[in-house]
């Protein structure tokens, strides 16, 4: 499986020490502590250190981040949404969004001006690739920002955006971002080392994929519903949703374990760290279609 093409004389992971514009997600569950749900903040900060440190070296960065209903369940307290009133269960959500989402970015806001850098926050929802107006609107906002050398903090919408049929989960948003921006790279952070043959918590032979550098269609049909956490809503599924998306787009993309921080600087440094997924441009591909097709269930 693992193909190690060559990119004028180097390795597709050594091509990724050059890459500039960087885009990193970050999952619910790499936020907040298991046992209590409340942000760990230990994490968040190392987090903002190593993007403030990539940023100094002069890259584009922007975060996709999830948390918003995390935060806002624990803000008011609320442990479990039932699932017995679907329209209550979506409001609910909703409100504690819109809770959460400001608690998330006053950490976020806290923590960057700490390193002397200024963050932005940005809410889409599916009508902002969809529309072309709104695209292009917000094109010209992320390349704006760039320029100005802020880091914008990403989220959906989810106060408005009706969760279940909007883009609806963060890995899937981050490869919208990265293909919107023209990224070179989309990292993934999540509770899970990268991709496997099979699940690798149910089957212990089931053997680490270092490198993938086409998505098959049997690759794809290998995604699993689970990560084995109980938030946020990212399975493997959703990741190789993501890295067709990406790797459609140009962009290369790696999914690694948030469990250490640190390895957002030896990937980028070029290190065997996670899956990496090897861009192939498909000039085919339609973003704006794409996305208008996407209706989770
Ligand atoms: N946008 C949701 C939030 O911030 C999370 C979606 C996801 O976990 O993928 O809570």
């Amino acid at each position: 499986m693992e193909i190690l093409k060559e990119v004028n004389g180097n390795s597709p992971r050594e091509t990724i020490r050059d890459k500039q514009r960087i885009v990193v997600k970050i999952g619910s569950s790499s936020l907040q502590h298991a046992q209590t749900g409340d942000l760990d903040y230990t994490r968040l900060e190392k987090l903002v250190r190593e993007l403030c440190d990539i940023r100094n070296q002069g890259k584009d960065v922007i975060l996709v981040t999830s948390g918003a209903i995390a935060a806002g369940k624990k803000a008011v307290g609320i442990r479990e949404i039932t699932e017995e009133d679907q329209v209550r269960q979506m409001a609910v959500k909703q409100a504690c969004a819109a809770v959460g989402q400001a608690r998330l970015m006053m950490t976020y806001q806290k923590i960057f001006a700490e390193y002397n850098q200024v963050a932005a926050q940005i809410l889409m929802t599916k009508n902002t690739i969809v529309d072309d107006l709104n695209r292009f609107n917000a094109h010209n906002t992320f390349t704006q920002l760039l320029q100005m050398g802020v880091i914008p903090i990403v989220n959906e919408n989810d106060t408005v955006a009706t969760y279940e049929i909007e883009i609806g989960d963060n890995d899937t948003l981050s490869a919208i971002v990265a293909a919107l921006v023209e990224a070179d790279l989309l990292i993934l952070l999540s509770d899970i080392d990268g991709l496997y043959t099979d699940d690798p918590r149910r089957n212990p032979e089931a053997a680490f994929i270092p490198q993938v550098d086409e998505l098959t269609e049997e690759l794809l049909a290998m995604g699993k519903e689970s990560t084995g956490s109980n938030v946020g809503t990212g399975g493997m599924n959703t990741k190789l949703q993501a890295a067709r998306i990406a790797t459609s787009s140009g962009v290369d993309m790696v999914i690694a374990n948030s469990v250490d921080i640190g390895i957002l600087h030896r990937i980028l440094s070029g290190g065997e760290e996670g899956t990496l997924f090897v861009a192939h441009r498909d000039e085919a591909f339609d973003l704006p279609q794409f996305v208008s097709q996407l209706h989770r269930q």
